[in-house]
């Protein structure tokens, strides 16, 4: 691994893998492809370490004779595939980008792997990886009583965003099978960290709680997630990057099934906690109920065995050490979050979807 094409690497969790790697990975150089949709914002690459590994690229993953180029001009031997349209709320309301960004950008990533490593040979095969990101929502949802996710569990997804995101993983497994790309698929629970864009439940709560806004609760908040710090998930891509197999999938989570209430409520008490002179304390009192999702799955687990018992990863963080980590960096980083909030696209989209 010596020239990594990152993409979507100025998102959330593009973003803090990039840094990540860099700071793990002595002789890398980065090639991160954005497209800079309203999920990308330079403003989270800022201060990275040993930034002179680091080539931004403005471009669209759909746009094959670009990303052709970078193949060819960086000899890329990885591929890091994170770029997508990743919010499920938007898919529900414009699934047309979801198609495009999510199945047909992953497919033109994977024609150009093709033609520079196994038509071109422009990099020997086997020092080449083709690493892709998804989601644990392409299983579905869970019955309480069901166990968690395995790699083994068969495709359901339920939304247009999951499944877009089962079609990608659909189209890189082929690519393996097909035409022998050495390829390796994660499928991660809910991330949450640095960086992520307040559109998300964990950033959206911290920052209207600190604003003294309604803090919005899907139905009756009792939706069960996994949740996995986002270095954690970093990290365990990282694992699977150097001694994954080939052709596998690895599932990656937290450990953890809290429901969206407790999450909020933790965070209610960590600013009640963290911030004693703030006007909106007990924050816990800002909680309002809103009108479900159409299709919201139930709940999401992932059995993480095989990742633990083959590579030796498991997260670091407990949900209660991550939300702390989670609510002090919102709290030392306001002129991030002023530079979103004050963002046109965003405060229309907040308002369309909670002016309840
Ligand atoms: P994000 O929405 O924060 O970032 C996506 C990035 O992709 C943005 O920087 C955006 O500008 C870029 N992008 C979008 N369309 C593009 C295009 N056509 N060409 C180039 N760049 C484009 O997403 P995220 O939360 O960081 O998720 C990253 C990946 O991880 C996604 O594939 C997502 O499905 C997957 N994932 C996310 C989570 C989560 O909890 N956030 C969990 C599991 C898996």
């Amino acid at each position: 691994m010596q020239r990594v094409l990152v993409t979507g690497g100025a998102g959330f969790i593009g973003s803090n893998f990039v840094r990540y790697l860099l700071q793990h990975e002595p002789e890398v150089l980065v090639i991160n492809l954005d497209l800079l949709t309203y999920a990308g914002s330079l403003e989270n690459l800022r201060h990275l370490p040993d930034e002179q590994r680091h080539i931004f690229v403005r471009g669209d993953i759909c746009d094959a004779d670009l990303v052709y180029r970078l193949f060819i001009q960086y000899e890329i031997d990885t591929v890091v595939h994170f770029a997508a349209e990743s919010h499920v709320d938007r898919s529900i309301l414009g699934p047309a980008q979801f198609i495009q960004t999510n199945i047909v950008g992953t497919f033109t990533l994977l024609e150009a792997a093709r033609k520079a490593w196994i038509e071109d040979k422009m990099v020997p095969l086997e020092q080449c990886r083709f690493h892709h990101v998804s989601t644990d929502e392409v299983f579905g949802s869970l019955e309480p009583h069901e166990p968690p996710f395995r790699e083994t569990n068969p495709y359901a997804p339920n939304s247009p965003y999951s499944a877009s995101k089962a079609a990608s993983d659909h189209l890189v497994r082929a690519y393996a099978h097909t035409y022998g790309l050495p390829v390796t698929i994660t499928n991660c629970s809910n991330n949450y960290g640095p960086y992520q864009f307040p559109e998300k439940l964990i950033p959206l709560m911290i920052l209207n709680a600190l604003q003294g806004k309604p803090l919005p609760v899907y139905g009756d908040g009792q939706q069960i997630r996994d949740w996995l710090y986002v270095e954690d998930h970093c990290e365990a891509i990282l694992g699977v990057l150097k001694r994954g197999r080939l052709g596998e999938t690895y599932n990656i989570g937290g450990n953890n099934q809290p429901t969206n209430l407790y999450i909020v409520h933790t965070i209610c008490d960590l600013l009640d906690e963290l911030r004693p002179e703030s006007p909106h304390r007990p924050h816990r009192n800002l909680i309002r109920f809103v009108a479900d999702r159409p299709g919201h799955d139930r709940r999401y687990a992932m059995d993480i065995t095989k990742i633990r018992q083959e590579l030796g990863w498991q997260p670091r963080e407990t949900l209660e050490s991550g939300l702390r980590k989670t609510v002090l960096w919102y709290l030392s980083n306001l002129e991030w979050v002023s530079s979103i909030l004050k963002r046109p696209d965003f405060q229309a989209w907040l308002e369309n979807n909670y002016a309840s």
